[in-house]
Parts: structure tokens; sequence; C-alpha cells
């Protein structure tokens, strides 16, 4: 992994939250070799990010989807966790992509958050829906996602959250340490290693091994991601290919060619089944059981 901060390098900046304590959590990275924050639970002040961003009456979107089982299963949860954690007191959107916009749970939500349903087709394969949320999202944000919101998070529903999740996690490119893998060797992370594919790395590239159940941005910022992923995996299909982790491997490439501005800790989307680490101070979002033979058959 990278080293922290050096003598010829500053303290990591965050636009939220000015400059990070990185000397509150000496033990992990908190900046990348590009300069990049990696925000863990007390470099920065949650307070500062709030009013910050309430000073400019911002937006922030939520894009969450829920084909399938995994609308009944996952998306309640999910919703009601995030009124309680999720950029709470600002301006949030939520909008949530369904085969089945009928069966969508009500949610009591508090001022100035709202919900929107917009159909989507479902997909044979579970992988298939995966990847279909590049596109999907990319065209809600040159629609009213993007004039509405300025910021936006994408999430997996398979997962709840369990602490605060507010605007320090807000910057132009946000990626998320895997949770698995923040601390494995580069030449062992999970990229797609077939040179075939337009998602292939090889050994001696990639920074960090990013979760696709996380990643966020600005509108433009975002545009760009969901274009690259949507256009690289269109690109794979019609050689006959498909990345190793699906759009994951897409995101993990577009990540090593344009640096994510921010990484969130492994304390933003954390998997309570990995037991030691002792780094872990604060999880924000945990994962719901994998209940793959119930959603995904
Ligand atoms: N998803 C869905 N229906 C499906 C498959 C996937 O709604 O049949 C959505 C859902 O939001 C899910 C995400 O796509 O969280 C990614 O799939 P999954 O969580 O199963 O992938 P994993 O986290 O296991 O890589
Ligand atoms: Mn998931």
């Amino acid at each position: 992994m990278d080293s922290c901060p050096t003598a010829t390098m500053p303290p990591p900046w965050d636009n939220f939250t000015g400059v990070l304590r990185h000397w509150a959590r000496p033990e992990v990275p908190t900046c990348t070799s590009w300069g990049a924050p990696i925000i863990w639970d007390g470099t920065f002040d949650p307070h500062v990010a709030e009013q910050k961003a309430r000073r400019q009456n911002l937006t922030i979107g939520l894009t969450v989807f829920a084909v399938g089982r995994y609308l009944e299963k996952y998306l309640e949860h999910f919703l009601v966790s995030a009124e309680q954690h999720f950029m709470v007191g600002q301006n949030v959107v939520y909008y949530v992509f369904t085969d089945r916009p009928e069966a969508v749970p009500y949610v009591a939500l508090g001022q100035a958050r709202l919900l929107r349903v917009k159909p989507v087709q479902p997909e044979r394969r579970w992988q298939d829906v995966s990847m279909a949320r590049m596109p999907t999202i990319h065209e809600a944000l040159g629609g009213q996602l993007g004039q509405e919101a300025d910021y936006v998070f994408c999430l997996d529903v398979d997962q709840y959250f369990t602490g605060n999740f507010g605007p320090e996690v807000l910057g132009d490119l946000v990626a998320q340490l895997h949770a698995w893998h923040y601390r494995w060797p580069r030449w062992l992370l999970p990229y797609e290693r077939n040179k075939r594919s337009v998602a292939a790395l090889s050994l001696g590239e990639g920074d960090f091994y990013y979760h696709a159940a996380v990643f966020g941005g600005s509108v433009a910022g975002l545009l760009k991601l969901t274009a690259h992923c949507a256009i690289s995996q269109q690109l794979d299909r019609e050689r006959g290919i498909e990345a190793r982790w699906h759009d994951e491997s897409h995101l993990n490439k577009f990540f090593w060619l344009n640096k994510p501005s921010k990484l969130l800790s492994p304390e933003f989307c954390w998997a309570e089944e990995i037991e030691g680490k002792t780094e872990v101070h604060h999880p924000r979002l945990l994962w719901a059981p994998k209940e793959y033979t119930l959603v995904r058959s």
C-alpha cells in the first residue's frame, strides 16, 4: 500500500473537512501516492463537513438497484438505515431502479429527502443486472438526476448503514477500498488479467482494489466513470468476453487510468465476518448476509 505523507508531501487535504488529521491514525495509510486522502474514522471532523455542505445547499443523490428478488430481501432495510445515517440534515434524492416499481416498500422520509422510483428491465443473469447499472446510471446523470444532484453515491442494495455516512465522503471521484483486499499485495489483487478484456491490468498495474458496492462523485466525474465502464463492458461483450468481476473489473481499470480524488477506508463498507482488524473502528455500512441461493437462483 502507499505510504503516509512524508516531508516531501503535504498532509492530505479534503475539500469538505480541510487538512485531515492523519496523525490521529498512524497505523493506517491516510494518503495515496498521488496525494488523495484516504479517510478513516478520526481523520476528519464530520461537523465541519456537514456545515460546509449545508452552506452550499448541496443535493446529494443516492442510486440503488433492486431487481428481482433483491427487492424483498434487501431494499427496505437499506432505505430505513439510510434515513438514519446517510447525509442526515442534507438535501437527499434517492433513485431506486427496479423492475417492479409497485413493490417498492413505503419508507417514511425526513425533511428535504425524496425518493424516485425508476423502472428498468429485468435481465436473465445477475451479472447482467449488475453491469447494466453503468449505462442506466449514466443515462440518469444526463437527465433529471444530473440536474437535481450535485454529488451522487451509487451503492449495492445488499448492505445497510450502521453509522454516520455524511458529506466527508463527498468528492469529485470517490472510491471504496475493498474490505477483503485492502492489505493484499498488488500482484494478488483480483483484477481482470485476460489481456483481451478492456478491463485488463498487468501484474505491475493497479493502486488498490476498489469495491463496486460503493462509488461516488460529482455529476461530471460520474458521467465520465459510467461512460467508461458502460463502453468497456459493451466492447468486451462484442468480443464474447466478460471480465472476472463484471462492472467491478471495469471500475478498477477506470480508477487506474483516472485516479480517485478521495478513498474511503474499509470502515465505509465493512464485512462483519472479517476478524481481527483493529484498525476498523467505526463501520458505517455493513454487508448484508449474502443469500445468493435465495436471490440469484
Ligand atoms: N442486483 C439486483 N438484482 C440482481 C442482481 C444484482 O438488484 O439480480 C443489484 C443489487 O443492487 C446488488 C448489485 O446489483 O447489490 C450487485 O450485485 P451483488 O450485490 O449480488 O454482487 P456482489 O456484491 O456479490 O458482487
Ligand atoms: Mn453486493
